[in-house]
């Protein structure tokens, strides 16, 4: 018997795993694919390096740092000069990028928001906090902010990060950072300035907030994860896995090469989809599952453009686009410029543009000339390319990313209940704790933590 089984080689599980082995347990992967990562994946062709998946993260805790401290050699710093993120904006009746602003003068300066609301910011130290725990984003940045920061900042943001709808996510699971702004300091300026003096300690100063990759593209992190676990510790190809509990321990049922297997551990970290849980977990009722099951997941289609022509006006992060600007690209984004070594030369450009999400879901059954006309309108006119593209794909991901909508507190409080009542189960994976690269090491950590303080709790 092995002590934990762990469904998906994924960056949570591939963490978790590998953080537990280190703790000194016998550890077993069990990842349906025939290759390691999740949605995580990098390509290279005519010299270019793109992802099929996420190109950058941000090093938003020191779960992450210390994964990345582990491996110095993979982390690659985005140029800061490509720092800036910009925002589409009909102005002047002609769509155009605008730099969001870094500071109090481009505050005052951008055309992206309108003078009241610029005025109106002025008083949002002093606006009555919200007491709706369930407040859906938009409204509460409507209630402080008003509306051209939902429309021309939280909104694109919200695009890019959880091709989501601010009218639906609800603050306190989305957004939990800037929900704990309000609650504890009254205030989004008051809280932001009183955070900056908190005396932090070594372990909270790991976490820069740098936009990080890894050199040769983020496959390079999973793959030395994988690595480092050792092959023996990876199980791929496992089909139709079933976990059932058995007195003190797990049975794991699954087939590999049209054979069935079998696996005994005595603790199961499920990295998998809320949708994949009730063939996962069969011996959980549709009554038990459903508070899980019900979350809704935002298509996205991606596509990989590299261009033998430079962009010198959008040497940036890339261009995000609100809603009202645009109802079926969420944005573009540049890692060419963040990552010189995406490109075979200076004079080429490596772009990913995302379509679809929840503003526009019918995207994803698209053609692929519907998608390929539909980039090249929007990237001549907005970013004036012309030449025709070396490297094109179209990546669909039907069930890209978890929506935390009405419905979150209800799933949490069912993971926590099942867990409760079967030790050793632990459902992880972005169901729950947030949706970016940093919250799944975080987790993976933090359920790691777990594991050996109990174990070393029962020892004593
Ligand atoms: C298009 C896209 C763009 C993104 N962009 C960013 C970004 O810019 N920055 C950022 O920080 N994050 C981004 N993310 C989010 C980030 O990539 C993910 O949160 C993270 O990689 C998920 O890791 P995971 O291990 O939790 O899940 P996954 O990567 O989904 O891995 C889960 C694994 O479990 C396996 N599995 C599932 N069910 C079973 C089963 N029943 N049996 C066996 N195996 C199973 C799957 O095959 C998969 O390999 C993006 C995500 C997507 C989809």
């Amino acid at each position: 018997m092995i002590d934990i089984a762990i469904i998906g080689a994924g960056l949570t599980g591939l963490t978790a795993a590998l953080q537990l082995q280190q703790a000194g347990y016998r550890v077993q992967i069990l990842e349906r694919a025939q290759r390691i990562g999740g949605v995580i994946q990098s390509h290279h062709e005519a010299g270019f390096t793109f992802e099929q998946g996420p190109s950058t993260g941000v090093i938003g805790n020191a779960e992450l740092a210390e994964l990345l401290q582990q491996f110095p050699e993979l982390k690659q710093i985005a140029d800061p000069s490509a720092a800036r993120r910009l925002i589409l904006k009909t102005h002047k009746g002609k769509q155009s990028l605008f730099p969001l602003p870094s500071g109090p003068k481009s505050g005052l300066q951008t055309p992206l928001f309108s003078f009241r609301d610029k005025l109106r910011l002025l008083t949002e130290p002093f606006r009555a906090a919200g007491s709706n725990p369930n407040e859906p984003l938009a409204e509460l940045v409507r209630r402080r902010l008003g509306r051209d920061f939902l429309r021309y900042a939280v909104d694109p943001f919200i695009g890019g990060i959880y091709a989501g709808d601010p009218e639906r996510l609800i603050t306190r699971f989305a957004l939990p950072k800037l929900y704990a702004l309000e609650q504890n300091y009254g205030s989004f300026i008051r809280g932001a300035i009183a955070k900056r003096k908190e005396p932090k300690s070594d372990r909270d100063r790991l976490a820069t907030r740098e936009v990080f990759s890894v050199h040769g593209g983020l496959q390079q992190l999973v793959s030395t994860l994988g690595e480092a676990l050792g092959e023996e510790a990876l199980i791929l190809g496992a089909e139709s896995c079933q976990i059932a509990p058995e007195g003190d321990h797990w049975i794991i049922r699954y087939t590999r090469d049209g054979q069935l297997q079998q696996l005994e551990a005595r603790q199961v970290i499920s990295t998998a989809p809320a949708y994949e849980l009730p063939t996962l977990l069969p011996f959980l009722s549709e009554a038990e599952l459903t508070p899980i099951t019900a979350l809704r997941y935002a298509p996205i289609v991606q596509v990989a453009w590299g261009v033998e022509q430079a962009l010198p006006q959008f040497h940036t992060f890339g261009g995000l686009f609100p809603s009202s600007e645009d109802n079926k690209v969420l944005g573009i984004l540049n890692p060419g410029a963040c990552f010189p070594d995406r490109v075979p030369h200076a004079g080429a450009s490596m772009l990913s543009i995302f379509l679809g999400g929840m503003r526009a879901p019918e995207v994803i059954d698209y053609s692929d000339e519907e998608i390929r006309q539909l980039v090249t309108e929007r990237l001549e006119r907005i970013l004036g390319v012309t030449t025709p593209p070396r490297v094109f794909h179209i990546f669909r991901h039907r069930y890209a990313i978890p929506q935390y909508e009405a419905g979150s507190q209800e799933r949490l409080e069912q993971i926590q209940r099942l867990e409760a009542q079967y030790p050793g189960l632990h459902l992880a994976g972005a169901i729950r704790d947030g949706i970016g690269m940093a919250d799944r090491v975080k987790q993976a950590t933090l359920i790691t933590d777990s594991i050996i303080g109990s174990s070393h709790g029962a020892q004593c």
